[in-house]
């Protein structure tokens, strides 16, 4: 018999946004909970995201008149995740997602507003919205976490206007793609966070968290209210297990082993393997390197998964990561995932031999996806390079090149140059320097920049839909994802096949229970999130993809646990 050294109805391990959500919900039921996280910092890759959540037929949308059903959802979430995930799942998610946001924004801090520009990103599924499904955190008042906002893991600057302004999705969307009024917005922006008074006395940054920090700290102060320990450095080890049941976990603390009672259930939403180079070499694609990913180093390793799987669980989709292209930055402790870049007008992405390979502005699965799949032919697609001219360095972004009317390559970091960037005179010089073929980079420029003339992309069809164009820009004609590559100098950023998670994991039912391999619940066990194989199968039917299905079953999770008292 274990003596446990604590006890509590639930305890939730890591603290990622579904996690806090589930343990704001199961505390609203009366239940004693206790959140255990192993890093120093609570907030997990959640903290550093971009805070959105795919909520078809959500309650902002219904009120700004849109139009979305269960029906309509359900016809297309079936559509993109296929056969693939139990339809109860699915059925799960969309009945509760709904109910999941407007509980939170009815009883906690949290905030959100519709996107309704943000388009699903299948567009040619059935089903599917130009907007509308997926939610953007608003702006929070950190002041309000006192000295607990220390604890929270921050974003990196780079996701701030001009790296200390707070804007949301819906702002920076608004300046990129330049619609009506983006410079007016900027200066409204600007004028509220220096009319700050209080703020400004306490320094540079803008006390208001915008994104995944937004959320994190509006969940971490619902828990405060509610008076929910969350403790740090307290790292999940071993499940303890009586007649079959979980009623325990053994955590490491200081160097200590604790012992822990969880009288009604374990939660695990620590995240999945993305941090473990040996899980990722035993079940993804290859090649494959932890360091490609955007989440943070060292936090996501793959304990739950692995402690589950010793007494039976079952998994499902290993093979699957939330695929994004990234970045590596010198000095930046992680890459930077490149979500909207591809799609401006005048870059385009190239294997070794010099050719397109995918839509550029696809969604950041399909993306890698297609690069694991053209890799498989003859080795050539990993990394993939992207190609633009002056003109787009002029005018765009690409990571972490702000645009050169901004930020001239005189004023970029010197050690960048051949690590970060890579820049030539001609197109043929540059792919000298990268080790791309020149005559198959020259071929694709020649047939690309006619594309852009005639609008049509008749290989891949980028800017074919209203997804593609989301991040086009308005003012580029007659495709707003096209324009020629004539300018010199020319540029060259690598991409490496990297990921913001992994999507496969524990495989659990519609009321979030882990599964064991004999298709029976594991009484007491949970997984949510990443610890939990997709209820999106392979697929990532918009933004907001992965954490709405987090806070949702944590949801689920909570009540099903109060329920089963
Ligand atoms: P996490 O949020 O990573 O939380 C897991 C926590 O568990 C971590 O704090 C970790 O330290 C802790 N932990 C791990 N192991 C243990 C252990 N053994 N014991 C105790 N604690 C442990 N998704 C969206 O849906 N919308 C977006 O807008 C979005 N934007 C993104 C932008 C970026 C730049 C990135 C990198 C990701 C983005 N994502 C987005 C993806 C999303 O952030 C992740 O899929 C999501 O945060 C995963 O949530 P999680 O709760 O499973 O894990």
């Amino acid at each position: 018999q274990v003596q446990p050294q604590s006890a509590y109805d639930v305890i939730v391990v890591g603290s990622g946004a579904g996690a806090m959500a589930a343990a704001v919900v199961a505390a609203d039921q009366g239940l004693s909970v206790l959140v255990v996280e192993k890093s120093d910092k609570y907030g997990g890759t959640s903290a550093i995201s971009g805070g959105g959540i795919w909520i078809p037929n959500n309650h902002y949308f219904a009120e700004k008149g849109g139009a979305d059903s269960f029906d309509k959802a359900f016809t297309y979430l079936k559509a993109a995740a296929g056969d693939k995930v139990d339809e109860a799942r699915l059925r799960a998610y969309l009945e509760y997602a709904p109910r999941m946001i407007h509980y939170l924004e009815t009883r906690s801090r949290v905030r959100y507003a519709v996107a309704d520009k943000y388009p699903d990103y299948y567009q040619h599924l059935p089903g599917s919205l130009p907007g509308g499904r997926s939610l953007d955190p608003e702006l929070f008042d950190t002041s309000l976490l006192g000295d607990e906002y220390e604890h929270m893991r921050k974003p990196s600057p780079t996701t701030l206007l001009m790296g200390r302004i707070a804007w949301t999705a819906r702002h920076a969307h608004k300046a990129m793609s330049r619609e009506f009024g983006w410079r007016l917005m900027l200066l409204g922006l600007m004028l509220r966070y220096k009319l700050d008074f209080k703020g400004r006395r306490k320094g540079k940054m803008d006390r208001r968290a915008a994104l995944g920090a937004s959320l994190i700290a509006a969940l971490r102060r619902s828990l405060m209210d509610r008076k929910v320990p969350l403790w740090l450095n307290t790292e999940f080890r071993e499940l303890v297990v009586e007649d079959g049941r979980v009623t325990g976990i053994e955590v490491l603390q200081g160097g200590r082993k604790l012992t822990l009672q969880a009288r009604r259930g374990v939660i695990f939403g620590c995240g999945g393997f993305e941090q473990n180079q040996a899980l990722r070499e035993k079940y993804l694609p290859q090649p494959t390197r932890a360091d490609w990913s955007a989440t943070p180093p060292g936090n996501n390793t793959g304990a739950a998964l692995e402690a589950a799987q010793a007494i039976g669980a079952a998994t499902d989709l290993m093979d699957w990561a939330w695929w994004a292209p990234t970045i590596k930055v010198p000095g930046e402790e992680k890459p930077r995932g490149i979500f909207a870049e591809r799609a401006f007008p005048g870059a385009i992405v190239v294997n070794g031999h010099g050719k397109r390979f995918v839509n550029e502005a696809a969604p950041y699965l399909e993306f890698v996806d297609a690069m694991y799949r053209e890799h498989q032919k003859d080795s050539q697609s990993i990394p993939a390079w992207v190609i633009f001219d002056a003109r787009f360095r002029f005018n765009y972004a690409m990571g972490p090149l702000m645009p050169a009317q901004v930020m001239p390559d005189s004023r970029l970091r010197k050690e960048w140059l051949n690590s970060v960037y890579w820049k030539a005179d001609s197109l043929d010089g540059l792919a000298r320097q990268i080790g791309v073929d020149p005559a198959g980079l020259d071929a694709t420029v020649k047939r690309v920049n006619e594309f852009a003339r005639t609008g049509v992309d008749s290989d891949f069809a980028r800017g074919g839909n209203v997804f593609d164009r989301y991040y086009g820009d308005s003012n580029v004609k007659p495709n707003p994802c096209l324009a020629p590559l004539t300018k010199g100098p020319y540029y060259a950023m690598r991409l490496d096949a990297g990921d913001i998670g992994t999507k496969g994991g524990l495989l659990t039912d519609a009321n979030a229970q882990v599964l064991h391999e004999n298709g029976q619940p594991i009484p007491g066990l949970y997984a949510i999130g990443n610890t939990s194989a997709s209820v999106m199968g392979t697929s990532y039917p918009g933004a907001g993809g992965t954490l709405g299905p987090a806070m949702t079953f944590g949801y689920i999770a909570a009540r099903h646990i109060a329920a089963s008292l």
